[in-house]
């Protein structure tokens, strides 16, 4: 049996990971060892063939013994940890979800229902560090993987809503601890008009002693349109990622452009997407719902009217589950080659935790 190491598994995507591992018995094929960078000593999560204690994430000998190493710890320990290894001459495989290696040569950005060939050709190849994409890119090309396959698309535009939870544990947290301080603060005031509620509970949420450490702003009751740095370009670093990662997955030999605006919203979970779309050509609607419903097992298509938009494709109605609803498909009023379409993902499970479950059954096999 393969020794696999897990890093970050006690955080968003890392507790997704487990559960689903749980629920397909991969723990039934390998000797899982699970490692934190806080809970060294204490007692490990019970899976079968588990190691009954947490190891230190940063003990390199201990990882060295590891054929395959899982994280969802975030950038700065791959930054650190993975170059030590490699360093020492460490020969296993690297599975990530951070963004760190996803444009490394050495590195090949997996999306098992999108790229799935490519994997399985780089793992012959001798590739060994395996990274899971951005999850908005990730999810937008599960949602239009039809259109992609069929070579139908000239660039898109994207502007994305994006949750809470996409920012990690404590971000999420943060956004209840907003949405609790508000709620404890204002239902004593019922007799306040509108607009007076409006000016008090504005003035409130832009008080220091908001709660907003992590984000550094109100999410609550606002948005933040800026996500990640800042690039040079004027893009927000998620910005950036959309064009350069979804080339990267889709291996193009020419480069799609795909550029937006991405947005943070008081969502818990899943990110919705906004998209426009310039085909190629003009194309009839029917042929582009089969396409788009027809290309992989997770994609569902929800027809263009009210009563299921508002049922089908929202943040509420897909958290935890694998399936990726894309609707709002609608020719625009720009000219017959503009698509307008709205998608919605677990941005915790095909955005994340999914991919790498994915490679992993791949490295196993
Ligand atoms: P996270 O929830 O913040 O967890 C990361 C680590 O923080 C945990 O493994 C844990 O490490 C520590 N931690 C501190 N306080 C915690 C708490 N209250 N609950 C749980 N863990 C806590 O990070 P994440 O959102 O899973 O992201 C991990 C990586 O995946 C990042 O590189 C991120 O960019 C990427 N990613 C995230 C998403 C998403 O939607 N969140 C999507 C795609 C990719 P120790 O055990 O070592 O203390």
């Amino acid at each position: 049996m393969k020794k696999v190491g897990f890093i970050g598994w006690r955080g968003m995507v890392g507790s997704v990971l487990m559960d689903r591992m749980r629920e397909e018995n991969d723990f039934n094929l390998i000797e899982s060892y699970f490692y934190s960078t806080s809970k060294g000593g204490e007692l490990a999560p019970v899976v079968p063939n588990g190691s009954p204690k947490i190891l230190s994430a940063m003990n390199i000998s201990e990882l060295l013994g590891m054929d395959i190493i899982v994280t969802c710890q975030g950038g700065e320990f791959t930054s650190e940890m993975h170059p030590l290894l490699r360093n020492e001459g460490w020969k296993g495989f690297w599975v990530d979800a951070a963004s760190t290696l996803r444009m490394k040569d050495s590195s090949v950005i997996v999306l098992d229902p999108v790229n799935r060939h490519i994997v399985e050709q780089s793992i012959r190849n001798g590739v060994k560090d395996f990274v899971g994409g951005n999850c908005t890119v990730s999810l937008m090309l599960i949602a239009l993987h039809g259109l992609f396959k069929e070579g139908l698309i000239e660039w898109i535009s994207s502007m994305t809503y994006q949750a809470a939870s996409g920012a990690g544990a404590k971000n999420m947290l943060e956004l209840l601890a907003q949405m609790e301080a508000v709620g404890k603060t204002f239902s004593k005031s019922p007799s306040l008009g509108a607009l007076e509620m409006e000016k008090e509970v504005n003035h409130f949420i832009r008080q220091d002693e908001f709660p907003k450490s992590n984000f550094g702003h109100p999410l609550a009751l606002n948005l933040l349109p800026w996500i990640d740095s800042e690039m040079p370009n004027g893009q927000s670093k998620e910005e950036w990622k959309a064009q350069v990662e979804a080339n990267k997955i889709l291996q193009t030999s020419q480069v799609i452009p795909i550029d937006g605006t991405c947005v943070r919203v008081g969502a818990l979970r899943c990110h919705s997407q906004a998209l426009t779309i310039k085909l190629k050509k003009s194309v009839d609607l029917n042929t582009i719902e089969s396409l788009i419903a027809g290309a992989n097992n997770w994609v569902k298509l929800v027809p263009n009217n009210k009563l299921e938009t508002l049922s089908k494709l929202t943040p509420s109605a897909i958290s935890g589950k694998l399936e990726i609803p894309i609707g709002r498909v609608r020719k625009m009023s720009l000219g017959d080659e503009y698509l307008n379409a709205f998608t919605c993902g677990d941005q915790l499970l095909w955005g994340a935790a999914e991919p790498l479950r994915c490679v992993l059954r791949n490295l196993l096999d």
